[in-house]
Order: C-alpha cells, then structure tokens, then sequence
C-alpha cells in the first residue's frame, strides 16, 4: 500500500507574528521542488491567519495545534473547527502528549476534539504514545491500544483514510531522545494492527503514521526508512528553516 510521506512542523507556543510568516515563506520556498510527499505546519493560533496568506500558491498544508468541538458556543479560551478553516487551516494536531500531560486532557475529551474536527472537514492528527514509566513497565502496547480505540470511538471505516495518526513517545519529545528506529517501527506496526482489529486491513494499509519525538535531519532518513513510517511530526527542528527544509527532503 503506498502511502504518501506527510512531513509536520509543530510550532508549539512559538515565534511572533513577523516570524511565523517568515518561517513559513522559507517552508513554501523549500517544498516547491517536493512532489511526492506532503508538507504541513501548525504555528500558535496567533499566526494562523497571516500564515494562510504566506502559504496561498504553495502546496504546504497549515495547521492548528489543537480544536475545540463544538462549532461555537461559551467555550472560553476554545476555538472551534469553523474558526480554524475560516483563516485558512485544513488541518488539526489532537492529543498531543503536551495537551494530555500538562493540561489534562484525556481520551474521551481527545475523542471530542477528533470527532469535531472530522465532522467539521478539518483533517485530525491523532497523537498517542507512552510515558518512560509505562515502557519500563512494559505498558507500551497497552497504553497505545488504549489512546486509540478510545480516541477514535465513532469514526466510521470510510473515515479512517482521511485521518492521520501520530506515534509520539512521550520519552522523545523535546528530550533530544529519539526512539530507535526499530522501537518506532514496532510501536508503528502494532498500531496498524490494532487499526486492522478495529476496522479491516485494507483501511488501516491506507493510514498515514507519523513519527514525532526529536527527529532531527540526522536521524530523519533512517526513521523514513521503515516500512510502516509514513512521516514525521517534528517540534523543535521544526523551529529553524534549514532544519526542518533537510527533514522535508529526507531520502
Ligand atoms: C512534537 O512537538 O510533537 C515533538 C515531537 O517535538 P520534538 O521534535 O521537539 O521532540
């Protein structure tokens, strides 16, 4: 099953608006000559707008970092789906370990957030992995299975291909400790298999999972390299145009 590479830029709460937009023209310039694989960036909500306009005429996908799901409402501090593609995102990161661990949200709020944007035409990025702890005690597949069942209750079969899922270690974020490639590709295939289980092997051959957890240009071709890792969701080498133009053109 071919899956297109999606490469993905996590800007976290990160750059002005003056440096958004030129991040993101130096990302548009260096995905110019990228016909094979997609390219998507998240900056803060605050730059969504004047990114959407740097990006127009590129094929670079812009994201949000998170989504509220309800359409509008008193949700204080939310923003709603609707609001996300009225500047210009067609995209949305959901879970991530950051959002679960510091502000707590947990499966059933992540599946909320999921569904909404599904329902919305925003496309989610579904993000899952394990603490250090739960690896230690060999948790791993547990915890994973979990993140997503539970974060896809409700998603139809012909949903699925258009959703993207993301295998974050928590380990490995921002820690400069990257899972090793046959770790990732491991925890890959087993999420593939729990997919399967779930809906039929044919939808889950046709899932994008990404990789996130500190992929940097050096290690970014080895991780690409294994058959079930369709892309990589990168936080800080994401940060620095040269960094993240040498992930987008991983070999
Ligand atoms: C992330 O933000 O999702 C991430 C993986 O960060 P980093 O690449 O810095 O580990």
């Amino acid at each position: 099953m071919e899956r297109r590479p999606l490469i993905a830029g996590n800007w976290k709460m990160h750059l002005n608006v003056a440096d958004s937009v030129s991040l993101a023209a130096a990302v548009a310039a260096g995905s110019r000559d990228l016909g094979d694989r997609d390219v998507m960036i998240a900056p803060a909500f605050t730059a969504l707008a004047a990114v959407a306009e740097v990006l127009k005429g590129s094929s670079v996908f812009l994201a949000a970092q998170n989504v509220a799901w309800e359409r509008e409402g008193a949700y204080t501090g939310e923003i709603s789906p609707a609001m996300l593609m009225d500047v210009g995102a067609s995209m949305a990161i959901i879970g991530h370990s950051e959002r679960r661990h510091i502000f707590g949200e947990d499966n059933e709020m992540v599946n909320r957030r999921l569904l909404g944007a599904l329902n919305s035409g925003l496309v989610p990025i579904l993000c899952v992995g394990e603490t250090l702890d739960e690896r230690e005690e060999g948790e791993t597949f547990k915890v994973l299975e979990q993140q997503v069942c539970e974060g896809l209750e409700g998603v139809p079969g012909d949903r699925l291909p258009s959703l993207v899922l993301a295998y974050e270690p928590v380990w490995a974020i921002g820690t400069g400790k990257t899972a090793s490639r046959e770790q990732a590709q491991e925890a890959h295939s087993f999420i593939r298999d729990v997919l399967a289980d779930l809906y039929e092997k044919n939808l889950a051959g046709q899932v994008r999972i990404l990789y996130g957890g500190s992929v940097k240009p050096e290690n970014v071709d080895a991780l690409m390299a294994e058959p079930d890792i369709d892309g990589a969701l990168v936080g800080g080498a994401a940060l620095k145009a040269e960094s993240f133009d040498r992930i987008m053109h991983f070999s």
